[in-house]
């Protein structure tokens, strides 16, 4: 596989020398990928726009000993070219850093090469609808962690204890709002929640439980089916978002660093 081609999603840049970048991409094909694009730095740059931040182009690349040059990039999608709102920006800073930090090399993952189709047709359709409105895209965002989550086999339990597998269905959670826990997978149920609590020398004591009212877990639960142009058009009010936020933080190891960035210009 000397010379290959790809349909990729660029989700990092970073400079290299005086005009190269090492860009990450997320390819249908092969996942994720680390590929060097040379000269695209220079204002003459043959790549023009085509390898700017979330752009879709087909490539083609050269697998070198050490590193994998793209030879040729053709535009497959520009609408974000759009993307000026601080907002958009910063959920695709997001999205970009979560697939980054929880896919393996090399590994095609066909569902989340889909979602970011989904995702940059949705949110174009946002910036042309609304060019000018500010508004809140939190709902949106817990509809692609958990889209991005379920992708990759973690999505989170809600409908049983994910501690002892009792299924929990409708019934009143404890003390009446659902617990969840990151390192359980999911929801937890009372018992389970109480007996965590007690254990004498139990170092679990110490696990983080996001509690959200009945509304804000049947938004969640809703999510789960929710397309991304639903997401768009949930109250922000009713996002239940410290619980995504949380579970994508477990897996990630950390916390988002484009959420922090996102955060402080607020
Ligand atoms: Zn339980």
């Amino acid at each position: 596989m000397k010379t290959y081609s790809v349909d990729a999603f660029v989700l990092r840049m970073r400079p290299l020398g005086e005009a190269d970048r090492i860009l990450t991409l997320f390819s249908a094909e092969h996942g994720k990928l680390t590929a060097v694009a040379k000269g695209v730095r220079k204002t003459q740059s043959k790549f023009g726009a085509r390898l700017d931040f979330m752009a879709r182009s087909a490539l083609t690349l050269h697998a070198g000993r050490s590193l994998h040059v793209i030879t040729s990039a053709r535009l497959i999608r520009t609408a974000w070219e759009r993307v000026v709102e601080p907002e958009l920006y910063s959920l695709a800073s997001y999205v970009a850093e979560v697939i980054d930090g929880l896919c393996e090399p090399d590994l095609a993952v066909p569902e989340l090469f889909d979602l970011l189709t989904e995702f940059q047709s949705a949110t174009a359709q946002t910036v042309a609808d609304d060019a000018a409105a500010p508004r809140s895209l939190d709902a949106l965002r817990v509809v692609m962690e958990l889209r991005i989550l379920s992708a990759l086999g973690f999505a989170p339990e809600l409908d049983a204890c994910a501690r002892c597998g009792t299924a929990l269905g409708r019934r009143p959670f404890a003390g009446g709002k659902a617990a969840l826990s990151p390192e359980a997978g999911g929801l937890v149920c009372r018992r389970c929640l109480d007996l965590g609590s007690s254990e004498e020398g139990d170092t679990r004591r110490s696990f983080l439980i996001v509690k959200l009212t009945s509304v804000q877990f049947e938004v969640l639960r809703s999510a789960r089916d929710s397309s991304l142009e639903e997401g768009l058009t949930t109250p922000a009010f009713a996002a239940p978002e410290r619980a995504t936020q949380a579970f994508v933080q477990h897996h990630l190891g950390r916390a988002s660093k484009a959420l922090a960035a996102a955060g402080g210009r607020r």
